[in-house]
């Protein structure tokens, strides 16, 4: 039986949290949702977390555990949890409770008054100060700015989809937190709920100051797909502008210095090389924007990128 509801774990060195925390969402949902199944992605721990999960599995038929082959990170396991799952709804957490199993049911109560992603916030977050929170309320507040999407806490993994948006969407890199940016750019209606947070009680957090740079790069990789894939052609033309402009004011310099001279001079070498030059520039940029349009075309990248919806009579 295809389940209908997903919970995805990326599970990396959290051998001490997982018995405990498979018994919170066996307590928070598993109970009362009959229909769901709980994905640990186990991104190459390598303590005995595998060992612990597949204990877990072995006990419970609801369980499902994907291995890596190498450590890819939180973001590649997320995604490979997205692929594996089949409920209609999914739902991301942290192995590591500190996010609270008993929360997914707030969420899917949120969903299903006509959400298609609802986004955890920890509103009173028990991490450090310095390292942690004050990074993330700045990148909460450049993402909101850069992308239009006003979600207080993108970082937080507790987070509830429907399927249909999570399906063909390439993740990569630190992208998880941009989840409700990039469904929303799809056609998305985005909600957030209060979620709970509690310290981590087990094991270390694997991130350190450094990713908030690659959080902050990762921000213009987002907003450039977005712009790209909607018109390649009008972001490449945009580049071959000032190189165009160049050329253009060169020619005019050029043809008003040779009638000056009254035909004497032969135009100047260095003008034909301007003109020249950044003219095959401009034209190099827009060649390369008519190339896209027609990569982004043949892989429907378009399609996939609009959400929509089967509207039945009785909806
Ligand atoms: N994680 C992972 N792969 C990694 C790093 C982390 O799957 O390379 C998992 C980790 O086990 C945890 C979640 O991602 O379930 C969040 O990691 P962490 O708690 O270290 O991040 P923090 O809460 O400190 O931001
Ligand atoms: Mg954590």
């Amino acid at each position: 039986m295809v389940p209908a509801l997903s919970i995805v774990v990326p599970v990396y060195n959290e051998e001490e949290s997982l018995d405990e925390l498979h018994a919170q969402i066996v307590r928070a949902v598993l109970v009362s949702e009959r229909s769901a199944e709980v994905i640990y992605v186990d991104d190459h721990s390598r303590d005995k977390s595998l060992a612990v999960l597949l204990r877990i599995q072995a006990s419970d038929p609801r369980v499902r555990v994907i291995r890596f082959r190498r450590n890819f990170g939180q973001t590649a396991a997320l995604a490979a949890g997205f692929d594996y799952s089949r409920g209609q709804t999914v739902v991301t957490l942290d192995a590591d409770l500190q996010n609270d199993p008993a929360d997914i049911p707030k969420l899917l109560a949120e969903l299903d008054r006509g959400y298609d992603v609802v986004a955890g916030w920890r509103k009173s977050r028990r991490d450090g100060f310095l390292l942690r929170r004050l990074p993330s309320i700045v990148a909460n507040r450049l993402i909101a700015w850069v992308t239009g999407t006003s979600v207080h806490d993108t970082g937080c993994t507790l987070k509830a989809f429907r399927r249909q948006v999570v399906k063909n969407l390439p993740i990569y890199a630190e992208q998880h937190r941009f989840l409700p940016a990039m469904t929303r750019q799809s056609g998305a209606r985005v909600s957030e709920v209060v979620v709970n947070h509690r310290p981590r009680i087990h094991g270390q957090s694997k991130y350190g100051i450094g990713r908030a740079a690659r959080v902050f790069l990762d921000l213009f990789t987002i907003k450039m797909i977005a712009q790209f894939a909607h018109r390649p052609l009008h972001y490449f033309g945009l580049f071959s502008l000032p190189f165009a402009a160049i050329s253009m004011i060169a020619l005019v310099f050029g043809v008003w210095d040779y009638r000056r001279m009254r035909f004497e001079a032969a135009w100047p070498d260095f003008v034909v090389l301007v003109v020249g030059l950044f003219l095959s520039l401009a034209l190099y940029f827009i060649l390369l924007g008519l190339l896209s349009e027609l990569a982004v075309s043949a892989s429907g990248m378009h399609r996939r990128r609009v959400l929509d919806r089967i509207l039945n009579d009785h909806e």
